[in-house]
């Protein structure tokens, strides 16, 4: 602390991300990236924009990317916002439409940046306890709310809400703007995009770190009515109007378009995904069906603080989350299948040598 920093900085709470090491022969199974590599027309389209015009701003408004995705999910321009990751994404979000009188309600059990927001922006927030199952009871949303934000699957468990009860849950909720964050939507899910025609309080955004394998070029995006998007617009562009720079915009517009290969990954992602979690299931782990690249699980007689030491010893990286209700588990990027059956073996022989 110093009397130099700006009154609030003090209290401000912020986010931990999970480790990136800097050894390179470590299986990284703990913050959730893909484990194949962006599609080959990315590289491609990286390497044909690092030429002399990066010396020109980018459009501020990268229309080329936002008419990707508006052709995409059939929409209009004017219902899609861009961002320098889902995170940043998600700050202006926070900003510009969960400010309100009454406190804005998330689960307890959630993304860990939610709070971290909150704090930035002098938010009033209330956790709504996840039940026993870790599921969202949205009944228990029924309040007086300055907006509702929750991923779906949600972070940390990876359960999924259906459609059926998200479209509840906007029919009860019509007088605040309700977030969906589709982070994980690809792997299994089904995205709420649809109902943004029905419901002008409904904001989806996604993030090109998952699925499409680039964590490391920083983009996400929000849909919704063109009001809310305005919104958003208006916090960006008092922020930083180049958040997406000539080589994201290209690369991300090449990933979009290259669909055979975002089918094949994320596909793939799924069925290692149900293949580890019935060897984790054998090895007498208590797994949380999962819709997104991770697995929340729990063993009956392994402590998990502990456990998750013994895989770092070995190379493998995976993330303990240090939290009420969920201090026994520990949640595990799915790998390629080489990084699963290897985690499988050691977690073999840790229960043998016990
Ligand atoms: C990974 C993640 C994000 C952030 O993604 P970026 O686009 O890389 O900033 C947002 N929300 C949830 C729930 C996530 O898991």
């Amino acid at each position: 602390m110093s009397r130099f920093w700006s009154t609030g900085v003090k209290n401000l709470q912020p986010y931990v991300p999970g480790e990136q090491p800097k050894g390179t022969n470590l299986i990284k199974l703990n913050t959730n990236e893909n484990p194949y590599g962006p599609s080959p027309k990315v590289l491609q389209a990286l390497q044909l924009e690092a030429k002399e015009t990066l010396r020109l701003y980018p459009d501020p408004n990268a229309e080329a990317l936002k008419g990707a995705i508006a052709e995409y999910f059939q929409l209009k321009i004017e219902q899609v916002f861009l961002g320098n990751g889902s995170d940043e994404v998600l700050a202006h979000v926070f900003q510009g439409l969960l400010k309100h009188e009454h406190p804005i309600l998330f689960p307890d059990i959630t993304y860990n940046f939610y709070p971290s927001y909150c704090k930035l922006y002098n938010i009033e927030c209330q956790e709504i306890p996840l039940t026993h199952s870790f599921e969202i009871n949205i009944d228990n949303y029924r309040r007086k709310n300055g907006g509702i934000i929750f991923p779906n699957p949600n972070a940390l468990t990876g359960k999924f809400l259906s459609l059926d009860i998200i479209k509840r849950l906007l029919d009860n909720n019509k007088n605040s703007v309700i977030v969906i964050d589709e982070a994980y939507v690809d792997f299994g899910g089904e995205t709420a995009i649809k109902l943004i025609r029905d419901f002008p309080n409904l904001l989806i955004v996604q993030t090109f770190s998952k699925s499409r394998s680039l964590a490391g070029l920083r983009v996400g995006f929000a849909v919704g009515n063109e009001n809310l998007i305005e919104a958003l617009e208006r916090v960006k562009n008092s922020f930083n109007p180049y958040t997406l720079d000539r080589m994201a915009i290209k690369a991300a517009v090449a990933a979009l378009q290259d669909h055979a290969y975002f089918n094949h990954t994320r596909q793939q992602i799924i069925s290692t995904r149900e293949f580890l979690a019935a060897q984790l299931q054998d090895l007498e782990f208590e797994v949380i069906p999962s819709k997104a690249n991770f697995l929340l699980v729990r063993h009956p007689f392994l402590n998990a603080p502990d456990l998750c030491q013994q895989l770092r010893q070995t190379g493998i990286i995976v993330r303990y989350f240090p939290q009420d209700r969920i201090e026994q588990f520990l949640r595990i990027s799915i790998g390629t299948n080489q990084d699963c059956n290897l985690l499988i073996k050691v977690l073999t022989d840790i229960l043998e040598r016990r």
